[in-house]
């Protein structure tokens, strides 16, 4: 082979991957992607092969070898078997040597004297593997199997693709994988939504920019009477949430600085669309950057208002939606709030949604309307009209489902319903043990549209309000009567019952979009929830107002500070709660004193408790940042969730710690961060001694089940075995087989509800 390349790896790099990125099909990027490959490292052969369920390897693109026939790689058979099962790099010469050498037929691989095969591996699973095969017997030399495994990182993704595309051997059952939105099994006939792409907008030059701003004007006041008819209809099928999610349209179409930027672009010459496309751009960049999932869907926000407003420019107006029979699953690349509405009034019965995350807006209504919904589907083909399969537990979605596969879906769907019958008629009971230990049960919310849902599903009250989503959703920082009327709303709604509202939990890259961004190397650990609060202590004092004159004289207010790492942190943000609450009495105001109460979720403030306890009304357990600070994982990326379980021997012992010292001095404690509604985890919570949790408003009927159905005179064991074990996936394991054995009815349910 080629011992040395001819230029420098990067620039092969880089030509081979702008040259297949040119490609109009992703069978033709592949086909690019091999022949380049050979013809840069000068070999003869350069073959891909696809992982299959099964565990063989398909070839789906080769420079070099025959293929007159499908050639499949048995399971772990031969090098490329090897190398799959290895997940490393081969590189030798006379591969017909090796004693895993296996020979496929017609294939004339007999010519070839040297081989190198590199695995394909994609969030940790090898899906595929790369060969290259020459005549000469050398081998490759370093600079080049280097250049081999880089690419091979860039043919995983596309493998990713491959594995739901058209290459799929199979034409029906077709498997597409995406986001959990919401969860549930769906059944019916795709409804399709395609909007026009404004991000596919050209730079074109305007003729004139008088012509431009009046368009913008039109265009501006068109949307917003389209808008108010939707509302109309959003209001009257799906309720206030939904309806808020167009007057933050509203809001942001009125926006200032969209307003700007805009009319900015148009004034340097270029067309309306371009202008618009660059506004919408721009914003959501920095929503998009932002640390928080439920911000960061924000971006979503801005780009449907986008999209709404290039459709009207190019005078489509609203789709209209065909006519069709029988349950309804509506499949779309950025799915409307009034089109849900509409089509709620028919059989709705799932969502398939080509853009989006599990916090976007579609799948918060996918949840509040009780329908699955799967998100950020990749690479799916299908029409009006075509059967389709929504599995929003597993986060899948099917197409072309034969009989045999619709008759086994129908089979579940109406178990389902049979569960949740079940379930529902249990949400006024308590959820007590069978040994009588009474637990509470609360709801987390932040968003207009998860109020109601815990109300409906039985939460004895909200144990964390996230108000840095109200501020997130305001085109300013909320003054304080908008803020008072916003706390005010949930504390009505759910009277007589106690409100967990947290001062902002914001901060460096979590900044609101409104406010001066600031950069930081490592915004997890820097200025963020009260540190940033106490930085602009006027805007703490502002909430902390509206908040204790939202509540008055009620009891429910219990004020939550996030973050809270160290003594003057705490002392600081208690004396400003006094001094706010004499100031509001002086100046007439009859207010409560609110119980005042901490998250723990900065490790180093487990420590610090026992100073604390006369300081402290309660504290609430953050369990998705003790985690991510005690493992030192980021519980945002992809790249390491696998490592991010909150089971971790590490994460149980600190909970105990936190508990037993709870329980000695007599401290109400509780937890609301993603265990709560884990069903293995809320198990090990309840043996720890957490009398109190608070989760998704969806989740507490299932919950409740769970622990109507368990004694704890039998988790004391339990606990004893848990603590000691040192991985999470033996806890996991334990506390599986404990729920297995339980007796109760919707045990298939709870098996389904993975870790998040
Ligand atoms: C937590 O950290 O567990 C928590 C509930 O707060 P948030 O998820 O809002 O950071
Ligand atoms: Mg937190």
């Amino acid at each position: 082979m080629a011992p040395s390349l001819p230029v420098n790896a990067l620039t092969i790099l880089t030509q081979i991957i702008q040259s297949a990125a040119r490609a109009s099909s992703l069978e033709s990027q592949i086909n690019l992607i091999v022949d380049q490959i050979s013809e840069q490292l000068a070999v003869d052969v350069c073959s891909l092969y696809r992982r299959l369920d099964d565990d063989s390897l398909s070839l789906v693109a080769t420079h070099g070898l025959s293929r007159s026939i499908p050639v499949v790689i048995p399971p772990g058979s031969g090098l490329v078997g090897k190398v799959m099962l290895g997940q490393h790099t081969i590189n030798i010469s006379e591969p017909s040597q090796h004693p895993d050498y296996f020979y496929v037929a017609h294939s004339h691989e007999e010519e070839f004297h040297s081989f190198c095969g590199v695995p394909l591996i994609y969030r940790g699973v090898v899906n595929g593997v790369l060969v290259v095969q020459s005549r000469r017997p050398d081998c490759l030399c370093s600079e080049q199997e280097a250049l081999l495994s880089t690419l091979a990182v860039h043919l995983a993704h596309l493998m990713i693709s491959l594995a739901s595309g058209p290459l799929r051997t199979r034409n029906e059952n077709i498997f597409h994988s995406g986001i959990r939105g919401a969860q549930g099994l769906a059944l019916g006939r795709a409804i399709v939504q395609l909007h026009p792409n404004l991000a596919k907008v050209q730079r074109l030059q305007s003729e004139s920019s008088v012509r431009e701003l009046e368009g913008w004007h039109h265009m501006k006041q068109a949307a917003i009477e389209e808008m108010c008819r939707e509302r109309v209809i959003v209001l009257k099928e799906m309720g206030d949430g939904p309806a808020s999610v167009l007057d933050a349209y509203q809001m942001m179409l009125q926006d200032p600085l969209f307003e700007q930027l805009i009319e900015a672009e148009i004034k340097a010459g270029f067309q309306l669309p371009w202008a618009l496309k660059k506004a919408v751009e721009s914003i959501s960049e920095q929503f998009r950057v932002m640390e928080d999932p439920y911000l960061r869907a924000r971006a979503e926000d801005i780009e449907h208002l986008g999209d709404k407003l290039y459709q009207i420019w190019k005078g489509d107006g609203e789709q209209s939606l065909p006519e069709s029979e029988g349950p309804l699953i509506l499949v779309g690349d950025r799915i409307s709030v009034s089109v849900i509405a509409k089509l709620a009034t028919r059989d709705l019965v799932g969502i398939v949604c080509f853009e989006g995350a599990a916090l976007s807006h579609i799948a918060v209504f996918a949840n509040a309307l009780g329908i699955p919904a799967v998100m950020g589907v990749e690479g799916l083909s299908v029409s009006n009209g075509d059967p389709l399969i929504v599995d929003g537990t597993r986060g899948e979605v099917i197409c072309a489902p034969s009989q045999v596969m619709q008759n086994e879906y129908r089979r579940m769907i109406r178990e389902r319903e049979l569960l949740d019958v079940r379930l529902q008629q249990d949400i006024h009971l308590p959820a007590e043990t069978l040994d009588h230990q009474r637990v509470t049960l609360m709801a987390n919310s932040g968003l207009q549209a998860d109020v109601e849902p815990g109300l409906r599903f039985g939460a004895e009250g909200v144990g964390l309000y996230r108000t840095e989503v109200p501020f997130m959703l305001s085109e300013s920082l909320p003054s304080e009567q908008e803020q008072e009327s916003i706390y005010q709303n949930v504390l009505r709604q759910y009277r007589g019952k106690p409100v967990y509202l947290r001062s902002l939990d914001i901060g460096s890259d979590k900044s609101l979009p409104y406010l001066p961004g600031i950069h930081e190397d490592n915004p997890a650990l820097g200025l963020r929830g009260i540190r940033y609060s106490l930085d602009n202590i006027s805007l703490l004092t502002t909430q902390v107002k509206a908040a204790l004159k939202a509540a008055g004289d009620s009891d429910q207010l219990h004020l939550l500070f996030p973050m809270i790492g160290s003594t003057e942190q705490l002392d600081e943000s208690i004396a400003l709660v006094k001094s706010t609450f004499e100031e509001l009495t002086v100046q007439g105001f009859a207010l409560r004193y609110p119980k005042i109460g901490m998250m723990v979720e900065v490790p180093s403030c487990i420590s610090l408790l026992p100073f604390w306890r006369s300081k402290l009304d309660f504290i609430s357990v953050g369990s998705n940042d003790l985690s991510q600070y005690l493992l030192a994982i980021d519980r945002n990326n992809p790249l390491v969730s696998k490592w991010f379980d909150p089971l971790h021997p590490a994460v149980l012992f600190e909970l105990k710690r936190i508990v037993d010292f709870a329980k000695a001095e007599d401290l109400p404690v509780s937890l609301c961060g993603e265990m709560a509604s884990d069903p293995v985890a809320v198990i090990f919570l309840l043996a720890l001694g957490f009398r109190q949790l608070s989760m998704s408003a969806a989740k507490i009927p299932l919950i409740k089940s769970l622990i109507r159905h368990i004694d704890l005179g039998d988790l004391v064991q339990l606990l004893t075995e848990a603590l000691r074990l040192d991985t999470a996936a033996s806890i996991r394991h334990l506390g599986e087989q404990f729920i297995a054995s339980l007796d109760m009815p919707c045990k298939e349910l709870l098996a389904e509800i993975k870790r998040p």
